[in-house]
């Protein structure tokens, strides 16, 4: 069985539909894919169907933006009722909050003589309800500002850097508590990854799964060390953590990050459809 859990489409930020995503999961091999676009359930529909067809399973899933301690986490959440309308609620405010630092960010782009036309970036992002950077950035390929995503984040996108807009994030105990609210499986994405390790420590973790329900995290992760998936994996055993495993695929949105790049194990995804199949009842 070869699992990945966690991909993108052009729902959020990765440049495939739904059904290309899947259609691409299944002749990459994979077994499973798991959809988790940004703050948004909006492709889970097309990409279930593209995966009846296709004959692989889909995990529905969401990557939801959150804030510990002043540091973004990425939260994932399999399973969730994607009509929940408390979870929705807090959705609807995240996505907000990423169209309401649009302008800001524009300003400041145009600022340092980088302009970009209104219609040039809703060309970018097309029919996403999720709003984010990389459509920035792609808009700025695009005008030739940049070649790529990478070197329009490394110079323009990044925090600190000028085009940097602070946006709202979802507190990670209330994303916790929605996402068990909504029937989910809670899974902290690529936790160590960008800037959160500070704030996700072994005692963070057990605090967060014992008042929280955290159920698992992502441990193989490409932006995650052979040392630190090493210590990780210790963490998950001693705290009863899913430790789950995923490409984080984005089409050509992301170099180096294809279907199948990091897998779950077959026991680990077992136990986690046991969870939402429970948590449905
Ligand atoms: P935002 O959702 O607006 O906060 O933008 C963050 C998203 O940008 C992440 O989900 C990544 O997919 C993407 N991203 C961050 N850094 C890079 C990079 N260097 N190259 C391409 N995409 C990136
Ligand atoms: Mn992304
Ligand atoms: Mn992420
Ligand atoms: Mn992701």
């Amino acid at each position: 069985m070869r699992i990945d859990l966690h991909t993108h489409s052009c729902v959020s930020d990765g440049t495939d539909t739904p059904a290309e995503m899947v259609a691409a999961a299944a002749a990459a091999g994979l077994d499973v894919v798991g959809l988790c676009d940004h703050d948004t359930f909006d492709g889970l529909t097309a990409a279930s169907a593209a995966a009846q067809e296709a004959g692989i399973r889909l995990l529905p899933g969401i990557e939801i933006s959150t804030v510990q301690d002043g540091r973004g986490v990425h939260l994932l959440g399999y399973g969730c009722r994607p009509d929940d309308p408390a979870l929705s609620a807090e959705l609807a405010v995240v996505r907000h909050g990423r169209q309401a630092r649009i302008p800001a960010m524009l300003a400041a782009l145009a600022g340092i003589g980088l302009p970009i036309e209104d219609d040039l970036l809703a060309a970018m992002v097309g029919e996403s309800p999720s709003i984010g950077r990389p459509h920035l950035a792609d808009a700025m390929v695009a005008k030739g500002y940049v070649t790529d995503r990478s070197e329009a984040f490394a110079r323009y996108l990044d925090a600190g850097r000028p085009g940097y807009v602070r946006r709202y994030a979802t507190p990670l105990e209330l994303g916790l508590d929605l996402v068990r609210g909504a029937g989910g499986v809670a899974v902290i994405a690529h936790p160590w990854g960008r800037g959160a390790r500070e704030v996700l420590t072994g005692p963070a973790l057990a605090r967060l799964a014992s008042e929280h329900g955290l159920d698992g995290i992502e441990v193989d992760h490409s932006d995650h060390s052979a040392a630190d998936r090493g210590a990780l994996r210790g963490l998950a055993d001693r705290l009863g953590l899913l430790a789950t495993g995923s490409s984080d695929y984005h089409g050509t949105g992301k170099t180096n990050h294809p279907l199948g790049l990091n897998t779950t194990a077959a026991e680990v995804f077992d136990e986690l459809r046991r969870r939402i199949a429970q948590r449905a009842r």
